[in-house]
């Protein structure tokens, strides 16, 4: 099997080869256009001082004269005559290169095992023809063209090398977040353990990677405790089922063994029903949340009047109340309107009036207000019952949830987070002020102007 490369090495070899490429591209450019520049140079020179020295040629009686300078500038000079023999200088001062004279054209020769330039002018001085060659040697620039092309090439491969280490270094360390991503995954995935967190050096830092990190983290954080919340929610359900559930098999099994007389199986046909009914009463709030959380669920949203509503509500519990000993009074704004679920509003009022009777004290009372303030409208639900402690104010929304578990024949656990549910859906807010064995007051808001 072929075996794969990491992204580090191919980072890190596509880069420096791309850097060796580029790096040699510009040093040939330099050095190419630096020969150019040079020889341009040299070239000049050598025009100008064969230029220059041609004034200077003077022949008297065919003979030339010797103030000229046959070594001008590093460009050695020669005068030949017109069959191209030497004329000047006499002592032989310099090297002379084997090439045909050509007037004013400059040519490189390779000759005596080196590279020249050469220039010749053909003259007319004194009624004497004549030819005027200047030569200068190339090596001086070639010369200082390769040193610079040796030294680029001993400092390339180090600079090379010193990149390449630098790259591999910190694709390295950017790619550490990715490993640890890696080895969390193989940790939750072996042992199920949603715990596990991504390591993180600097949490933040504003690079990609941890930004990336830091949302993970969060997404492990929100799934760890969506599944916290199911597990314990489906062990609430099979606990509060299991209640009613053993009751009823118990009063059963007691009708069948024949020992209860008529009043004893009366009773217990009774337990048997209320519990049926509590059972019921928890798969159906159940089913709605479910249906909830599924995203099933469609409020009916209508222009409802509010006031209407909770005026016929209360009149309702009116009976209730006077059974047991509480006094209900309201005080409720006519003809609110605001575009709401009926259904569901319904039961937020029918909850929290239920509640404010079943915790309230013999003889106590409550008080239901209904008003409009500042775009909302406001259902203010006052008792004179037990209250709810400090420590337990902030648990009464969760499922299941009981300040006193004693009381299970009589209450779910479910009203509030359906009513906490149901205010969400409606865009509203919900609070409560409560003192024990004063009284409790819940506040709902609802937006007059829902969508
Ligand atoms: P349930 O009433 O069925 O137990 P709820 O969700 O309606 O469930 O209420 C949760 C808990 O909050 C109740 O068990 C009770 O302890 C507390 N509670 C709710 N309303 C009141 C109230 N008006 N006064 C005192 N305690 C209350």
């Amino acid at each position: 099997m072929k075996k794969s490369i990491s992204i580090k090495a191919r980072v890190t070899i596509w880069y420096t080869v791309s850097m060796i490429i580029i790096t040699s591209l510009v040093v040939i450019f330099l050095v190419s256009f630096s020969q150019q520049i040079s020889k341009n140079q040299l070239q000049q020179k050598l025009i100008d001082v064969v230029t220059d020295t041609i004034q200077e040629v003077e022949f008297h009686n065919g003979e030339i004269n010797n103030d000229i300078d046959f070594y001008n500038n590093g460009v050695s000079l020669f005068i030949y005559d017109i069959n191209g023999y030497l004329i000047a200088p006499r002592v032989n001062q310099g090297i002379q290169v084997d090439s045909l004279l050509e007037d004013q054209t400059v040519k490189v020769v390779d000759s005596i095992g080196e590279r020249w330039l050469v220039y010749d002018i053909f003259g007319e001085k004194d009624n004497t023809n004549y030819w005027i060659r200047g030569i200068v040697s190339m090596s001086g620039t070639r010369q200082t063209l390769s040193d610079m092309a040796i030294i680029a090439l001993c400092i390339l491969p180090i600079f090379v090398i010193i990149t390449a280490i630098g790259g591999f270094y910190i694709t390295k360390r950017a790619f550490i977040p990715i490993k640890n991503i890696a080895e969390t995954a193989d940790t939750i995935n072996s042992g199920n353990d949603l715990s596990s967190r991504i390591k993180i050096k600097n949490a933040n830092a504003n690079d990609e990677l941890s930004h990336l990190v830091n949302t993970m983290n969060d997404m492990l954080s929100r799934l760890q405790s969506s599944f916290e919340t199911e597990k314990q929610f489906t062990s609430d359900v099979s606990h509060e089922l299991r209640t009613p559930i053993a009751v009823i098999i118990s009063q059963c099994e007691y009708i069948l063994s024949g020992k209860a007389n008529k009043y004893e199986e009366k009773q217990a046909f009774e337990t048997v029903l209320k519990n049926s009914k509590r059972m019921s009463d928890i798969i159906s709030q159940l089913l709605m949340f479910v249906r909830a959380e599924n995203g099933k669920f469609k409020p009916n949203m209508e222009n409802i009047n509010v006031s209407m509503l909770c005026e016929m509500l209360v009149m309702d519990f009116e009976n209730v109340c006077q059974q047991n000993d509480i006094k209900i009074e309201s005080n409720i704004k006519p003809d609110i309107y605001t575009i709401c679920d009926e259904v569901l509003i319904a039961r937020l009022i029918t909850n929290i009036i239920t509640n404010a009777i079943k915790y309230n004290k013999p003889f106590g009372s409550i008080n239901v207000e209904l008003y409009e303030n500042d775009g909302y409208v406001v259902l203010n639900v006052k008792d004179t019952g037990i209250g709810i402690s400090e420590e337990n104010i902030n648990n009464i929304w969760k499922r299941f949830y009981r300040v006193d578990t004693s009381r299970s024949g009589e209450s779910t656990g479910l009203g509030l987070s359906m009513v906490k549910w149901i205010v969400d859906i409606h865009n509203g807010d919900i609070s409560v002020k409560s003192v024990v064995n004063i009284g409790s007051e819940f506040i709902v808001k609802i937006p007059l102007k829902n969508k």
